[in-house]
């Protein structure tokens, strides 16, 4: 049975003071509390030490948003799976849209990122979803198969249940706008299926799928309720350890 992974990013905010304020007001509100749920917090990297302290005591994990598929190295500016795992940190994003645009991250260069983080014991959190104008042209699921099949050629599927995807359409991210559960459940089911073709229908059933886009406390319920839902990537809601921990308690009470 796939728990629910309940994932915060918080991007580009939350330096080490305020970071250390969300963690502590997550800690003081979650304390030794045992999840049904994973939950999990990726913070800029310069707040992870402090954010790791604070969630010590906790069952609350953290990851990073972002590294460099490489051990070590003349990489200006980059860090590895080892540092980050050496920081404290189980889980690592790869493939966020805001990459793919902003920093021209290719699907070849993101599958080297998830497959070095798979080696290294870090759990990765593929990122993959439409454009608006795709959706609009029907193009979506084509986009959504190509991202996808370009890391999974190069993954072992024995690490299925280490893998995770995050279905983000990328006229939800940030814009209020939320894909309908139907759109979710519909896409969900489809990259499920798409695992299955290249493993087995047995791993691909061991794989939490993420839905991220605009999801909040108001619309979380509908959209994890979804057979193919698994969980949540959130990106302004984690920003306030409320709206955050009201999307955990809501992924808790469906838990089985
Ligand atoms: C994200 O950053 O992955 C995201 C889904 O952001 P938001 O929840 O703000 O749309």
């Amino acid at each position: 049975m796939r728990k629910y992974l309940i994932a915060g990013n918080w991007k580009m905010n939350a330096g080490p003071k305020e970071g250390k304020e969300l963690a502590a007001e997550l800690s003081a509100k979650w304390g030794d509390h045992s999840f049904k749920v994973d939950v999990l917090v990726c913070p800029p990297y310069l707040s992870i030490p402090a954010v790791v302290g604070e969630l010590s005591g906790t069952e609350i994990k953290t990851g990073t948003q972002n590294h460099y598929p490489e051990d070590n190295g003349a990489f200006t500016g980059e860090i590895s799976t080892s540092m980050i795992k050496e920081a404290g940190c189980s889980y690592a994003i790869a493939g966020h849209s805001e990459r793919r645009e902003y920093f021209q991250e290719s699907d070849e260069f993101i599958a080297k990122k998830v497959k070095k983080a798979l080696d290294d014991d870090i759990k990765p959190i593929l990122c993959v979803g439409e454009k608006l104008d795709q959706r609009k042209s029907g193009n979506h699921k084509k986009v959504v198969q190509e991202q996808l099949n370009a890391v999974l050629d190069h993954l072992n599927p024995e690490h299925a249940s280490d893998f995770v995807v995050a279905y983000e359409p990328v006229w939800a991210i940030g814009t209020g706008e939320t894909a309908s559960p139907e759109q979710a459940q519909e896409m969900h089911a489809y990259i499920r299926s798409l695992i299955s073709e290249k493993w087995t229908e047995e791993k691909s059933a061991n794989v939490q799928i993420l839905y991220g886009g605009s999801m909040k406390p108001a619309n979380a319920e509908e959209l994890l309720s979804q057979p193919d839902v698994d969980g949540g990537l959130i990106g302004g809601a984690s920003l306030k350890a409320g709206s955050f921990s009201e999307i955990i308690e809501i992924a808790e009470s469906l838990s089985k």
